[in-house]
């Protein structure tokens, strides 16, 4: 039995809904997509839900309606998927990150604070926050911190009362990449809802697939006008197929890949619960493997959307010669994530070193995604827990056999 590393859970329905769409002539900006947006607005309570290409082409819409430009400061996190910081690149903005909480690795708020304070005062405080080096087409053309932009990590929402209160302070925008959490909730709300844009993304290891795919949701209707029509080339209401008042993008979602969100997004909750499941199987048989810990959980997360399932193992442990062994022993296992300011393009750009965000560093260092999907059993969890004991009684699995 071959356990993968996570798989979408499809049925007939989903297989039926494509092939309904391939019988008819509109196979982009039909029927679907407004369904499948109007899905998301009764989903979330959002005033407005603009489908699009992926969940990386809605975050960079929301930078865009965010008005970030060139040299302008965006407040983010290092510890996520490259996306969240990418898309502030594409405009020529510069992510300055803050590092993450060491229980749940969302967005450390008491250093947030502490960045958005002393950035705005300028001088030697601010200069700290900076990165070492600036790539040549933003030197000498600092702006202002614009935005906010926290990760829901692993589908657990960060702490957005702090956020938000930060954000008022300083009057900033505040995106919430929630491409991890479809369906999580804090404090009783629903993620993607709990900044002034959200984004979800339909990618095959999510909680819904479209193949490619994402959703923005937002309340604010003029940013949602605007962000409409970037996603179609420019064109503003009123335009015709060849007029284009905005410099924009093809991000349209198509007909087929909306039908299948269509379908998935009414069957949430039935995978939502599916996965929690899983989870708790986890749980339950990780309690008796020593030098593990389960992913860590807020007291303010109502919900947990589980999206991967993230162990941290004890710093005595070789984490990468356990993944190694593992992967002998037939269990895909992943490290999650490896920090975004060391990656190789981002050190080139900005000089980021080692250290420089050290709980970011220890969490990539110590994490392993287990395999994880709604359609596993618990003998499947069963399975992986009992080779991951075997590998950590393996000789050389703790740091000092290095
Ligand atoms: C999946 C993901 C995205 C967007 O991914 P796409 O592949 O572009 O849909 C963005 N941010 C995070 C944190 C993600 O996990």
């Amino acid at each position: 039995m071959k356990i993968p590393m996570s798989s979408p859970e499809l049925n007939d329905a989903d297989r039926q809904a494509v092939l309904d769409v391939l019988n008819t002539p509109q196979l982009s900006m039909g029927p679907k997509i407004e369904a499948f947006e109007r899905a998301f607005c009764d989903l979330t309570g959002a005033q407005h839900a603009i489908g699009v290409s992926s969940g990386t082409t809605g975050l960079h819409l929301c930078v865009r309606a965010a008005g970030i430009g060139t040299g302008d400061l965006v407040l983010t996190t290092p510890f996520s998927f490259v996306a969240s910081a990418n898309v502030i690149l594409f405009e020529k903005a510069v992510p300055i990150f803050v590092d993450v909480d060491p229980l749940t690795g969302n967005i450390d708020t008491h250093q947030l604070a502490q960045a958005a304070e002393e950035l705005s005062l300028g001088g030697d405080r601010a200069r700290k926050w900076l990165p070492r080096r600036l790539p040549s087409e933003v030197e000498g053309r600092l702006g202002p911190v614009k935005a906010l932009l926290p990760v829901d990590v692993f589908g657990q929402p960060a702490d957005y009362d702090r956020i938000n209160a930060i954000a008022r302070e300083h009057r900033l925008t505040v995106i919430e990449d929630s491409c991890e959490a479809l369906g999580a909730a804090y404090q009783g709300r629903p993620a993607g809802t709990l900044g002034d844009y959200g984004v979800f993304a339909f990618y095959p290891n999510k909680q819904i697939t479209t193949g490619e795919g994402g959703m923005i949701v937002t309340d604010d209707s003029a940013a949602a006008e605007y962000m409409r029509a970037l996603r179609n080339q420019g064109r503003a209401p009123g335009d015709t197929w060849l007029q284009h008042t905005y410099l924009g993008y093809n991000y349209r979602l198509d007909e087929m890949s909306a039908a299948l969100g269509l379908t998935q997004i009414k069957r949430l909750e039935a995978l939502l619960e599916r996965r929690a499941q899983v989870a708790a199987w986890y749980e339950k048989h990780l309690a008796q493997i020593d030098r593990v810990s389960p992913p860590g959980l807020e007291d303010y997360t109502s919900r947990v959307s589980w999206f991967v399932y993230v162990i941290r193992v004890e710093p005595s442990i070789n984490r990468d010669r356990l993944a190694k062994n593992l992967e002998e022993r037939g269990i895909p296992v992943r490290p999650y994530f490896s920090p975004i300011h060391l990656q190789p393009y981002m050190v080139k750009a900005f000089g980021f070193r080692p250290g420089d965000y050290p709980v970011t560093e220890d969490l990539g260092n110590r994490s392993l995604a287990l395999p994880f999907s709604g359609a596993m059993t618990e003998d499947m969890v069963v399975d992986v827990c009992q080779a991951l004991a075997e590998a950590l009684n393996a000789p050389g699995s703790s740091s000092s056999g290095r």
